[in-house]
């Protein structure tokens, strides 16, 4: 049968909804700024449905992580629905069962390869003022921390922490692709909406990770 972190995985998601959903209303202002205000309502819609999905059968990890990605990019829609979608097909590939377990350094590997795929589908590069800004801070953390030997859990946490210090230094970026693109001047000032439900996301996992 499935193992313990086929379970982790559905507390995790539920504890990423949660917090999402407290910060629906903020991640929709930061989203009218310079976007177009629906970035709350898209998270919480993507994220219910990838819980929703979570909950049902899965024969391992990475099954239920492909499955949860589509459903938020089927239900959430929008720029960040799909590449959510592309980010959680990444580490569902990085974490396929094929008997090894889930190291630490295996989880960096996957989430790694997460990060690669929504540079590819996104085009977008660390400075354009995406989720790739607190992103790529917290896989580059996450696998120096692992690499020196740190678990998986406090490793996680502090790549959170700096995710989200990146992402509210987003505010200073002027944005360079998606719909925020046309308003750049209005973003400033403001940081990117897409930053900031990321390291909310990563912060909740981390959470359930330490728990
Ligand atoms: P939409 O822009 O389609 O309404 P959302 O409002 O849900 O979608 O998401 C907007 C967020 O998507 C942005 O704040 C940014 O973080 C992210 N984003 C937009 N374009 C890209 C891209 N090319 N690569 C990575 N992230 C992107
Ligand atoms: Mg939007
Ligand atoms: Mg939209």
């Amino acid at each position: 049968g499935a193992g313990p972190e086929v379970d982790l995985a559905r507390v995790a998601l539920a504890a990423m909804l949660a917090a999402v959903s407290k910060a629906e209303p903020e991640l929709g202002r930061l989203d009218a700024v310079a976007g177009d205000g629906d970035h709350g309502s898209g998270m919480a819609r993507g994220l219910r449905a990838a819980v929703d999905t979570a909950g049902l059968g899965h024969r391992d990890l990475s099954s239920l992580l492909r499955a949860a990605g589509l459903a938020w990019s089927d239900k959430g829609g929008g720029t960040s629905g799909a590449l959510w979608g592309v980010l959680l097909g990444g580490v569902a590939d990085g974490l396929a069962d094929d008997g090894q377990g889930y190291s630490a350094s295996r989880v960096v590997a996957a989430v790694s390869l997460g990060r690669d795929r929504v540079v590819e589908a996104g085009h977008a590069s660390v400075g354009d003022k995406t989720m790739l800004d607190a992103l790529v801070p917290f896989v580059d953390v996450l696998r120096t921390a692992v690499e020196s030997g740190a678990p998986l859990s406090a490793a996680w946490s502090g790549a959170a922490q700096v995710a989200t210090e990146a992402a509210a230094a987003t505010a200073d970026l002027r944005p360079r692709v998606g719909r925020a693109r046309p308003l750049a001047e209005r973003s400033l000032g403001s940081p990117d909406p897409g930053a900031v439900s990321l390291a909310l996301c990563l912060t909740a996992a981390g959470s359930v990770l330490a728990a």
